[in-house]
């Protein structure tokens, strides 16, 4: 083998999974087919459960000190959820992709790590041990397993004939980077009487601390097919139409036309192979979904690699990279097809769905409303199938941050290992046999037992006779 992992595409899903592996002690070669880092921003809202788990390995600080990221409001199909807003350690936060992207690459390169570039993979062909890839500039890989993490229209994907069922796109909207200039307040999710619509979420500061913005619009005639170039003077209309001279185009830095395609792999596992982010669900950007259903993918998939290559993963352990990943991104198609077609994006100005809005609007008043929505698409509400969540409130879900004293339980993951909370030190010799896979702390009188996966989800908490099965299924047989 010329390596363990090969990770196809560099983007944030590829970037997070090679740091995954790294800290499981995994060599891993991250290939991508372009010469140099896209500086193309795409996404911009970084949810909590994505922060979270960056802060879990010790990488949230450091990427908050590379800039100024505002916090902002959630929101669903432009209505925003103010309740929602100081719910979790980590409120929703405007960083864009890029800054992620270049941040998770210099800390790869920092532990020297660098991404293959100009490295188009071409060819794959798997057997019983490995899977050897082809690329365009010629050269082979061989590698025990291989992630595709390059993108919605993954060549991986191709080449394997995965299914990738769904729906094609039926429209397109224009996303643009965009310094804007007028009244400030009015710089929001907007329409006009005539179905035209308009939103602006703040993305930072460009080099001389202006503000940036996002923006997104359509309406009735602006979807247009998507190889055709936006220009400024669409903007500027686009803009008029919605806010009149109140809001003013100053300066366009990219622009694209998104579709609202929404496709799923079937299977997220083809034997050595696995799809991962884009390359495994596809659809309309919209409630900053995409980049963190990725980078939540890699944290899934990373450590399980890593326990398969180590040689001590359970049967089971890799399928459940499926089992628990597809159903996520399965709901966030829904709910993004649900938003989309309450933003009545197309601009059809159906009276029936003005209705069915209206009264939608009118129950996201509901704290409760609220916050269902919140957990939906903060990250924070995914609950993993795992055995004994239906008798444990805690199991299966991302495991809360408790005071250890000295440190914080978060501050624990940072190894990339599982983590046994035991504050009466009642399962020292249980978990000893696990000690090579699994840290255990005595620390934190009022904290409840616990036992987290390396990826930050509760496995076990309540009933002291499951530990031991639970360290099994999870962290397979003990050394
Ligand atoms: C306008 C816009 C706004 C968005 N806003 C948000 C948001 O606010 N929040 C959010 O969560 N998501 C958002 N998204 C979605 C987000 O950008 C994507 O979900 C995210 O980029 C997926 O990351 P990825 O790493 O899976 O794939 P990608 O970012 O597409 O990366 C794939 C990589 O693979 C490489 N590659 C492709 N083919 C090959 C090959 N054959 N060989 C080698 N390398 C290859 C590519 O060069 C690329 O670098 C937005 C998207 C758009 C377009």
């Amino acid at each position: 083998m010329d390596t363990d992992v090969l990770i196809v595409g560099a983007g944030p899903t590829g970037l997070t999974l090679a740091n995954e592996l790294r800290l499981a002690g995994v060599p891993a070669v991250l290939v991508d087919k372009l010469a140099q880092r896209s500086t193309l921003s795409k996404a911009g809202g970084v949810q909590s459960r994505t922060q979270e788990a960056f802060d879990q390995r010790g990488l949230l600080e450091p990427l908050l000190a590379t800039g100024n990221y505002p916090i902002g409001t959630a929101h669903f199909a432009g209505i925003t959820l103010p309740l929602t807003r100081d719910r979790h350690r980590h409120p929703w936060r405007s960083i864009p992709q890029v800054v992620i992207e270049g941040f998770l690459e210099q800390h790869l390169a920092a532990q020297d790590i660098h991404v293959l570039r100009d490295h188009e993979l071409t060819g794959i062909a798997q057997d019983e041990d490995g899977v050897t890839a082809t690329f365009a500039r010629g050269g082979v890989v061989r590698s025990r397993y291989l992630v595709a993490a390059d993108g919605g229209r993954s060549t991986v994907r191709s080449l394997l004939g995965a299914e990738f069922p769904g729906r094609p796109g039926t429209m397109t909207t224009v996303a643009a980077d965009v310094r804007l200039g007028g009244d400030d307040q009015a710089m929001t999710h907007a329409r006009s009487e005539d179905g035209h619509w308009v939103s602006v979420f703040p993305l930072g500061t460009d080099p001389q601390g202006r503000p940036l913005r996002r923006l997104a619009l359509g309406g009735p005639g602006r979807s247009l097919p998507r190889e055709v170039p936006v220009t400024e003077d669409e903007i500027r209309e686009g803009l008029r139409a919605v806010f009149g001279s109140r809001v003013r185009l100053l300066e366009l830095r990219y622009a694209r036309r998104i579709t609202n395609a929404a496709r799923q792999a079937a299977r997220y596992r083809h034997g050595r192979v696995f799809l991962a982010g884009d390359a495994a669900h596809v659809h309309l950007p919209i409630g900053a979904q995409g980049m963190n259903t990725g980078i939540q993918d890699a944290l899934n998939l990373g450590w399980k690699l890593g326990a398969a290559v180590h040689g001590w993963a359970p049967e089971h352990l890799l399928d459940t990279y499926h089992t628990e990943r597809h159903p996520v991104a399965a709901a966030v198609l829904r709910n993004v097809q649900a938003q989309s077609l309450l933003m009545d994006q197309q601009g059809a100005r159906d009276p029936d769905l003005t209705a069915t809005k209206e009264l939608f609007a009118a129950l996201t008043g509901l704290r409760e409303v609220q916050y269902h929505l919140d957990d939906m698409l903060s990250g924070m509400g995914i609950r993993y199938p795992i055995p004994g969540a239906e008798e444990q409130p805690l199991v299966g879900l991302p495991a809360p941050s408790r005071d250890l004293g000295p440190v914080r339980s978060h501050e624990l993951l940072r190894r990339g290992r599982g983590v046994l909370i035991d504050p009466d030190d009642r399962f020292a010799k249980v978990a000893a046999r696990w000690q090579d896979r699994v840290d255990r702390t005595g620390q934190g009188a009022d904290a409840e037992p616990m036992l987290i996966r390396p990826d930050g989800y509760v496995c076990w908490a309540g009933n002291p006779d499951d530990l031991e099965p639970a360290l099994g299924h999870w962290f397979g047989e003990p050394r």
